[in-house]
Parts: C-alpha cells; structure tokens; sequence
C-alpha cells in the first residue's frame, strides 16, 4: 500500500466473499460508518469480538491511526441488510470502513482533521486499486436508511469530493432560496424517481427515511424527509453528477474489454 502507515487488530468476524466464474470477486464499493462508540477502544473491542459478529476491513481513530481488521479479500460484516442500486447484501462487493465518533447515540461531535486526512487518504488507496466508481462511494446510511444513520450530517462529504472520493456535486447559488418551498406532484414524483436513480431505495409510502439519508448526506443544513424546493433541485444535481459517473464507469469497463481482447488476440 502506497506510503499509509496501517496496524494490524485482526478481527475473527469474516467470511468468504465467493467465487465468481470470471476470477476473483468484484469488490467495487465503498461504504463509510461511524462507530458509535464511546470510545475507539471500545469500537475496536466489539469489531474483534466473535460474539458481536460485526467487523469491517478498517477502523480510523479521532488522532489519524489507521487499523486493518480484516484483509479486503474476505467478506467483513459491516453493512447488513442494505440496498444501493438495485443490489443487496452489499458486504459481498463493498469494503467497509469504520470512522471513529461516539454518533448521535453519545455525543455525535465534528470529525477531525487528522482522522479526515487519513479516511482521505485510505479511501484515495482503495478506489484506485479496486477502481471504485464514485457513486458507489457510500455512507451506510445511503444503503440502510431505515435502520441507521451513520457516517452522519457532520461528515464532510464535499472535502472527500474534492479529493476525488465520491460524488457531492457543489449546489447552485440559488438553490438554498428554495428552502421550505412546496413543490407540486409532477415535481415530487421527478423527485423521488431521482432520488431512486441515485441509489437509494424507495419504499413507496414511507419515502421519508431515504429523503433524510439524501439530505444528510447533500443537503445537512436540514434533513426533515420532506420534499421542498431545496431537495427537489439537489436531487436533480446529485442525479445528473451520477449519470455522469455511470457513463464513465461504463466507458472505463469498455477500454478495459478492449485492452484484454488486444491482448488475447
Ligand atoms: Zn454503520
């Protein structure tokens, strides 16, 4: 690994991923928590634990240490019951990574800088060795907003953006005059099938936990689950910034085709 200093805690709580008939299996997703804990000590106990049977591949401490539970070839238990795209059981493709933060349950509290820096540069290691596609780079409350809540409205997604790690297209100037305006229905449907297309799954009739996942994550000034004018216009930034990198994740496979059939050929 390029130049990260990374101590080895590992955990028993892991299995295989599978085989899949092409080689070895797809691990081409991201998923980022905060431990609420109290403390990290504490985190690192129970994600060692054979009792608690949760896990992830890495736990970042508040001072910058990096901890490898478990090596990113095994399946850790991280993500549970969770949907992104239209796929489930996303620990089969995803690496997990555990950000120290007691969390709303004890004090949830800023993350910060050199734990930051070091969330910023692992997930930099990763996407590049695994080629993670951006809009496969998720909170676990994107992919489990029902049950959960974490990495939280305090994470700074956008400084993770900047440094190419997941998708937080910066909002118009004008978006923010929306706020607490109604929208219509033509509006709210466009805003859920958006919000859909982003990744998040959509339970019709209780559309309110995947709302407030997405403001969290692209609108944390408020996550109400309500559909205003502010939501409605960032939904359909963060939905256009994501057909952008499905098309280019689609263009990448393709090189990479090509590459492989000149060789072969
Ligand atoms: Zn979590």
């Amino acid at each position: 690994m390029s130049g990260l200093h990374i101590r080895e805690r590992p955990s028993p709580n892991h299995d295989s991923r599978g085989d899949v008939i092409a080689g070895t299996p797809r691990i081409d997703m991201l998923v980022l928590h905060y431990t609420g804990m109290q403390s990290g000590a504490a985190a690192l106990d129970r994600l060692c634990d054979p009792e608690a049977k949760v896990s992830s591949h890495y736990l970042v401490e508040e001072d910058g240490t990096i901890w490898r539970l478990v090596p990113e070839e095994r399946r850790a238990w991280h993500a549970g019951i969770s949907y992104w795209l239209g796929e489930t059981g996303l620990n089969l493709a995803s690496i997990g990574i555990e950000i120290v933060n007691p969390g709303h349950e004890w004090g949830y509290r800023p993350f910060p800088e050199p734990q930051m820096a070091a969330v910023e540069a692992l997930g930099r290691d990763i996407i590049a060795r695994r080629r993670v596609p951006a809009h496969r780079i998720v909170g676990h409350s994107d992919i489990a907003p029902t049950r959960k809540t974490d990495p939280g409205e305090l994470f700074d997604w956008p400084r993770l953006a900047r440094a190419g790690i997941g998708l937080w297209p910066a909002p118009a100037a004008t978006l923010a005059r929306r706020r607490g305006r109604g929208v219509g229905i033509v509006e709210r449907a466009a805003a859920l099938s958006d919000l859909a297309r982003i990744g998040y799954q959509v339970e019709p009739g209780n559309e309110a936990p995947a709302l407030i996942a997405f403001q969290r994550r692209y609108r944390p000034e408020r996550w109400d689950g309500r559909i205003d004018g502010e939501t409605a216009g960032r939904l359909v930034e963060v939905r256009e910034a994501v057909d952008l990198s499905l098309a280019a994740a689609e263009a990448a496979k393709r090189d990479r085709f090509r590459g492989y059939q000149r060789r072969v050929n």
